[in-house]
């Protein structure tokens, strides 16, 4: 096997960039990629974050541009000859960083192009053109369909992340993209897992492709360190606080499901005096990447991230993850823990599990094989007579607690019930311009953005919160609830759409949808969630027990989840004095129906 670099046939040119990047030695992705690449094989690589496969494509891309001539676009300047698609922003900037580090000795330039910020700067870049193009899907056929960018002369495309992207509902957008580049090219097809639009997708792309299979160096249990602790519903935000106190962390990043999440967990974190930030997709650009900055420099202690946000975030070292939530979805949870002990550090999970998320942790625990250390903390534990319950979010109700979930009616009338309540956001949504697709627009338009970067995260709150009649729908098992059914937030909505709403036609709200479709949505949970069918058994069990199969038809997500546990939870009845947050939080101490919030209807969380 190859033991160092210099064994791979790449130009000195770019091992002598390798070499200063710090890597002698191939990850084994690189090893078996590299050479095939070069020779021109299609690569179908099964590969997530984590494994180097970032360079396992951008070295000998770089080293077959380097060695040959450069083309010619329609308006006379460099012509794409190698394209890379990927699903998020974040990932986009890393990869052409990428390219930019390990070609700095070679005459090649490179460009990434995403939505969400101005699209004439981009139109105007890729008139005089670059020889490689980092692009998210949606900004790409936005370019495309304004007629900013050729694909006629790509020689060489790169799907990163194509299950993430398919997941996100980039699957049309990949086509399109696909039917416009030229059909003898090389192309190379990375996934970290693979249902069957994946292999569909595959099978009518690559041409006789290499397979290559690796598991990233960081998920070894040995390197990574994984507990559980039980914890009372009401009780995970102080119980975060509580340990990165006591404990002394410096470098957290905490999961959370949903965007709304990750910004309560930050703000209820700051308030306890630890310096926190939210990552996730309703940040413009510059919010994201300052955050990362801070948390890279450790003037920021904790990152609060979406699972998407954080997909692909490249930090060395970091010794601490949280999952506030117990993510649904297994997969999550690989990539989740595999943010730490990256580079062979040795790395901590933390998993703070509520009775909601007991039946999640089990899967989990299966289908990793290996079972977690439950690491109780006096005081934290859940409630006498706390009992798990369904959780929902959007439309979508689950089952995440241990045994037998509760009758079919009851889930189907708290799905309803969810439903009714997201229509109603969605009707007032459209009454105002939300907040998102305002900053879209005005974006688009390259005017200044608006003060605060959190701008959106509050937005969708307007109206609609305390007027649902949520908990009332029949065969509740708790109609103390309140905060059953619906999705605080709101912005599960541009991922659930995407599948239900017709197309756009392209021109009329091109602006628009780029940013809808270049960051769709944190909170959108994949559909294919049992990849391996040996493994999928109890998530099936999951799946077979949302509502009704007339209740699903035309949802993306069926398993998309979200237990509301942030501010919510303390207004119910019954919650103990002393859990609800920090003292000088938001309104959240007190119980029963009153409407939420000082700031009357609708802004209870508001600043
Ligand atoms: P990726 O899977 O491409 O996101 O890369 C994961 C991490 O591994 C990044 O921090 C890379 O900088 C790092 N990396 C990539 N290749 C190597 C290598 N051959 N040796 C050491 N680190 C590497």
């Amino acid at each position: 096997s190859i033991m160092t670099f210099d064994e791979l046939q790449l130009a000195p040119a770019i091992l002598k960039a390798v070499r200063e990047h710090g890597y002698e030695t191939p990850t084994p992705i690189q090893a078996q990629a590299i050479p095939m690449v070069l020779e021109g094989r299609d690569v179908l690589g099964g590969a997530q974050t984590g494994t180097g496969k970032t360079a396992a494509f951008t070295l000998p891309i770089l080293h077959k541009l380097s060695m040959s001539r450069s083309a010619t676009n329609t308006s006379g300047g460099l012509g794409i000859r190698a394209l890379v698609l990927t699903p998020t922003r974040e990932l986009a900037a890393q990869i052409q960083e990428s390219a930019r580090n390990y070609g700095k000795y070679l005459q090649l330039s490179s460009a990434v192009v995403f939505g969400g910020v101005g699209i004439h700067p981009q139109m105007k870049l890729l008139k005089s053109g670059v020889d490689i193009l980092v692009a998210t899907p949606g900004r790409l056929l936005d370019l495309h369909q304004q007629g900013g960018v050729d694909l006629s002369q790509v020689q060489i495309l790169v799907l990163d992340e194509a299950d993430r992207m398919l997941d996100m509902g980039f699957i049309y957008d990949v086509k399109k993209i696909l039917a416009l580049l030229p059909s003898a090219k090389q192309s190379l097809l990375f996934s970290a897992t693979f249902s069957d639009e994946i292999r569909e997708l595959a099978n009518s792309l690559l041409k006789d492709p290499l397979h290559i299979q690796v598991t990233p160096r960081n998920t070894t249990v040995e390197r990574i360190s994984q507990v559980v602790i039980p914890v009372g519903r009401a009780k995970k935000k102080l119980l975060l606080a509580h340990l990165i106190q006591t404990n002394n962390w410096s470098q957290v990043l905490v999961f959370t499901r949903t965007k709304f999440g990750a910004n309560h967990v930050a703000e209820s974190l700051e308030k306890a005096g630890i310096s926190a930030m939210a990552l996730h997709g309703n940040k413009s650009q510059s919010a994201r990447t300052l955050a990362l900055e801070g948390f890279k420099k450790g003037e920021v202690k904790v990152l609060v991230a979406t699972d998407i946000a954080a997909r692909g975030i490249d930090i060395d070292e970091l010794p601490h993850v949280v999952n506030y939530e117990i993510p649904n979805v297994v997969e999550d949870y690989v990539h989740r823990i595999g943010r730490t002990g990256r580079a062979g550090a040795n790395g901590q999970a933390i998993n703070l599990m509520c009775l909601d998320e007991e039946g999640f942790m089990a899967e989990i625990e299966l289908f990793t094989k290996q079972s977690l250390v439950r690491q109780p903390v006096e005081g934290f534990g859940a409630d006498e007579g706390e009992r798990a319950e369904p959780i929902a979010m959007g439309r979508q109700t689950l089952w995440g607690g241990l045994g037998r979930p509760p009758g079919r009616d009851v889930m189907a009338a708290a799905a309803r019930a969810a439903r009714t309540e997201m229509l109603q956001r969605v009707r007032e949504r459209k009454g105002g311009a939300s907040g998102q697709d305002q900053r879209d627009v005005r974006g688009q338009r390259g005017s200044a953005p608006p003060p605060r970067d959190d701008r959106n995260a509050s937005a969708p709150l307007r109206g609609p919160r305390a007027n649902g009649p949520r908990n009332n729908y029949p065969g509740n098992p708790n109609p103390n609830r309140q905060d059953r059914g619906y999705s605080p937030n709101g912005q599960g909505l541009n991922g659930q759409n995407r599948f239900d709403r017709p197309r756009r036609p392209p021109m009329d709200n091109a602006a628009p949808r780029a940013l809808d479709n270049d960051f769709p949505d944190d909170d959108f949970q994949p559909r294919h969630i049992t990849h391996n069918p040996g493994l999928g058994v109890g998530l099936d069990r999951r799946a077979r027990q949302v509502p009704a199969k007339k209740e699903i038809d035309g949802q993306p997500n069926p398993l998309r989840t979200s237990v509301d546990s942030y501010a919510d939870r303390n207004a119910r009845g019954g919650a103990p004095k002393g859990a609800s947050g920090f003292p000088s939080g938001p309104r959240r101490s007190g119980g029963g129906n009153r409407p939420r919030g000082p700031g009357g209807p609708g802004r209870p969380f508001s600043r």
